[in-house]
């Protein structure tokens, strides 16, 4: 079994670089594609659940990251203050959000709030596209 290898360590420590972490993690994925690493890349990485979520499913740097890892990660949702333990309960990240009118940057929101923010986007969206359809339904 291969010596695991802790990348965001390494990048924290300024070791390796944020482009060096992504080829090592596509160089893991390769492997253990084809059957030369044994275990998961996240696994072999030591990257968390949490963090693998913030690296593939948000795509943020692998600097980013270790820095929450190492400075703390957000402990509640910036809408409602509800407490947040990013290893346990359910989350979703934002760049930047607006929170009684004050821009929050790189913040987790409980998934109740997150639920109610997309609800807003979409009937933002729609509203939108019923403008621009009027729009261009009155031009013709
Ligand atoms: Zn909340």
């Amino acid at each position: 079994m291969q010596k695991k290898r802790d990348i965001l360590d390494e990048v924290y420590k300024k070791i390796i670089t944020d482009d060096d972490a992504r080829l090592i993690f596509e160089e893991a994925q390769y492997e253990f594609h084809y059957g030369k690493l044994e275990i998961a890349p996240g696994l072999y990485l030591k990257l968390s659940f949490a963090e693998l979520t913030l690296l593939l499913l948000y795509g943020l740097p692998y600097s980013f990251i270790a820095k929450w890892r190492y400075e703390g990660w957000p402990t509640s949702c910036a809408m409602c203050d509800k407490p947040i333990d990013a290893d346990l309960d359910g989350w979703s990240f934002s760049r930047s959000l607006k929170v009684r009118g004050v821009e929050v940057k790189d913040t987790l929101t409980c998934l109740k709030c997150a639920d109610v923010l997309a609800g807003i986007f979409m009937k933002r969206r729609a509203e939108t596209f019923r403008k621009l359809h009027k729009k261009i339904f009155k031009k013709r």
